[in-house]
């Protein structure tokens, strides 16, 4: 009876007083509840939850949150004792009850499990991952080893955040990285180690930033924060605006960044790399790209390019132009970076391993950069967006597709839901000889000839009249007035994007002078020599492109996802201004659409939230009847329906299948599994 008092009160249909008021006042806590499943309804609830400082709310067990832009006192250790152990619906809807049941249900059921958080720029995923992680760090069980992995995989995140996040005009911490994290965990459900995969880093950025937008944190962290002697040795000017690679983007100050703060955290999370002679290389580093930035060449009588500064730098380059030089200069300094970037993913990697791998689950957590579309776009959006199509698919995939096909395959009679497949736009992107990263790599392949206008050219002849795929010369009149010359314009899941074209054969070549590697193998810095004696170390082979590269992790990456059991986050966007109380409806409904919330809704509404196999289900379950305690001695199908029979279940709360049973709603399973902790 608490229980199911517990339940309306929680889903919204009483309040205090027992009235049925709550729903009107605060919205209902799972969409799955409303009384229609219209765009309207779903808004109208988003709404009223975000008024009230309730950011999340559940579509079944997909956790939706909105972006506050502000602190609400709903993370704290208080709050996730609260959570600790209860199942979903039993309190208000939060990220610590998602984590909390996938953990649970990875110890139950020993198997291994991911969370992946999605939604555009902006939208919370990283600050989502966090709380995810700080959630583990305090409720997992503790021991004195166990709180060094703990403490490891915490510090982790503000060191690659410093590295690899960077102010845009999208968000002021944007993640310019793709990260997967495994957590593993031992079978008493101890955190005993992590592993993070890291995807494509935009390493463009470290040399080049659009107007309002910064380079990776860490550079202004060090020039700001870092300690007198550090930087006079580092021989660091105290002013950003002294850096050419700082000032591009003309901000290096931003009122909701403390880089002088940030730097005493990063300094402390650096303690992850346990090797203090490293720390001190990795400076030297940061320093140097800062130095290289400041190299200028001037022009000889043979428009050879001179080093102007010799301060600067101590070696010497081959005859270059003037443009060449400075190609050079920018290749050496994004390949420093990105480089250096990998090796630190991989001294955090070896801080977090886990000693004894025999015995382990894994809960894995996907905090990739969001969907992104500026006024001008290039190859990095490129990247990104057809990383978040692949996402999506995967989403698509696991549920919608996965969902109503296993109702086919199980006999289950179902009335199926509309949906749109982007597996049309991934095919687009990435399908072999015809796709555009095929393309691309073919013009790669004619150096000398190709250029990005005729990789271009290439691409009008091959897309001509694909419904997503638009150009210049492609389009109708209308269209064509919105169009440069150099551009092409993708329809994505979640919007147009128009690319320009500039750059794409450059950046997807990735080249670096082969006598800049071999020197940069010479270097005193132990952390460069390292990074560069391992690189492609096969030199007669011509190197993978960036983007096939990119395409190959993220197909590995769907693989390990695709064996796990998944759990989803849904962040949404609140406005465009990064301002608190803001709900901007015109942007909500648009992600709301594009996410696909809506016909998960229908295919949840429609469904069933729970299935376990029949053999799984009456093992965990039998000692709750006594005609199937201790043991059944038929079909588990048949020891099933007796067992759910005793517990009255009713006809309509479940469905048998050729294999599993179906439940409808997770309270009914809760109300069972409630029964058995008895
Ligand atoms: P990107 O794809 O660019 O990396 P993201 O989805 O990871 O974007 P976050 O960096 O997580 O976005 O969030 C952007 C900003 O929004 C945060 O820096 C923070 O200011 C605010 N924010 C996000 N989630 C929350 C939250 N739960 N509470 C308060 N503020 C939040
Ligand atoms: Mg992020």
């Amino acid at each position: 009876m608490f229980v199911l008092f517990l339940v309306l009160f929680f889903t919204g249909q009483l309040d205090m007083e027992g009235a049925l008021t709550a729903r009107d006042r605060v919205g209902i806590q799972d969409f799955v509840l409303l009384d229609e499943t219209t765009e309207a309804a779903f808004l109208t609830n988003l709404r009223k939850r975000f008024c009230n400082d309730l950011i999340y709310t559940y579509v079944g067990t997909l956790l939706v949150s909105v972006n506050p832009y502000k602190e609400l006192d709903i993370f704290n250790k208080k709050q996730m004792e609260l959570y600790m152990g209860v199942n979903f619906f039993e309190l208000p809807p939060h990220i610590y009850a998602l984590a909390d049941n996938a953990y649970h249900t990875m110890l139950t059921e020993f198997n291994n499990h991911f969370i992946l958080i999605s939604g555009e720029s902006g939208a919370g995923k990283t600050e989502a991952s966090k709380k995810i992680l700080q959630y583990y760090a305090v409720s997992c069980p503790s021991t004195t080893l166990l709180n060094t992995v703990r403490d490891k995989m915490l510090k982790s995140n503000p060191v690659l955040e410093a590295f690899g996040n960077a102010k845009t005009l999208k968000n002021d911490n944007s993640s310019r990285f793709g990260k997967y994290m495994d957590i593993e965990f031992d079978s008493e459900g101890d955190a005993v180690g992590g592993h993070i995969l890291n995807y494509l880093l935009e390493k463009s950025r470290v040399v080049h930033q659009n107007h309002g937008e910064r380079n990776f944190h860490i550079f202004y962290q060090l020039v700001e924060g870092g300690e007198d002697s550090l930087v006079q040795q580092l021989g660091l000017e105290r002013d950003c605006q002294h850096y050419n690679y700082l000032t591009q983007g003309q901000c290096a100050i931003v009122s909701s960044i403390n880089d002088k703060n940030d730097w005493k955290t990063v300094r402390n999370a650096l303690q992850v790399i346990n090797n203090i002679y490293s720390v001190q290389h990795l400076f030297e580093i940061i320093a140097s790209v800062l130095h290289l930035g400041n190299i200028r060449f001037d022009s000889d009588s043979k428009g050879h390019a001179l080093l102007n500064n010799k301060a600067e730098l101590r070696w010497v380059l081959s005859p270059f132009t003037i443009d060449h030089a400075i190609y050079a200069r920018d290749a050496l300094a994004k390949a420093i970076y990105g480089q250096t970037f990998t090796w630190l993913v991989n001294r955090i990697n070896e801080s977090m391993e886990n000693k004894d791998p025999s015995k382990k689950t894994v809960i894995g957590l996907l905090d990739i950069y969001g969907f992104e579309v500026f006024y001008v776009n290039s190859f990095e959006q490129f990247c990104i967006n057809y990383c978040n199509e692949k996402l999506q698919q995967l989403f698509i995939q696991l549920t919608l597709k996965a969902e109503q096909e296993e109702y086919e395959a199980e006999d289950i009679e179902w009335e199926p839901v509309q949906f749109f497949n982007n597996k049309i736009i991934c095919d687009l992107i990435e399908e072999k000889h015809r796709g555009i990263i095929s393309i691309l790599d073919e013009e790669c392949l004619r150096p000398g000839e190709a250029t990005d206008l005729t990789f271009l050219e290439r691409l009008e002849d091959k897309m001509g009249n694909h419904p997503h795929f638009v150009t210049h010369k492609l389009a109708d009149k209308t269209t064509r007035k919105t169009l440069e010359r150099g551009d092409f314009r993708l329809l994505h899941y979640a919007g147009e994007v128009t690319y320009c074209v500039v750059g794409f054969l450059d950046k997807n070549n990735d080249l670096l002078y082969r006598n800049i590697k071999d020197l940069m193998c010479q270097s005193k810095n132990a952390i460069v020599r390292e990074c560069f004696s391992t690189m492609d170390p096969d030199s007669r082979r011509r190197p993978e492109t960036v983007v096939t590269q990119f395409k190959s992790s993220l197909l590995k990456l769907t693989e390990i996802l695709m064996a796990k059991e998944a759990w989803y986050i849904r962040c949404l966007k609140s406005n465009e201004s990064k301002q608190p109380g803001q709900f901007d409806e015109a942007l909500i409904r648009h992600q709301v659409k594009y996410l696909g919330l809506m016909e998960h809704l229908r295919v949840r509404r429609a469904g069933f939230a729970y299935r376990r196999k029949y053999e799984v289900f009456l093992k965990r379950y039998k000692p709750l009847c006594p005609a199937t305690w201790p043991h059944w001695r038929g079909v588990p199908a048949d020891g099933v329906e007796v067992l759910v029979q005793h517990l009255g279940y009713l006809p309509n709360e479940y469905k048998m299948g050729r294999t599993k049973i179906f439940i409808r709603h997770p309270r009914t399973l809760y109300a069972t599994e409630d029964a058995y902790e008895r």
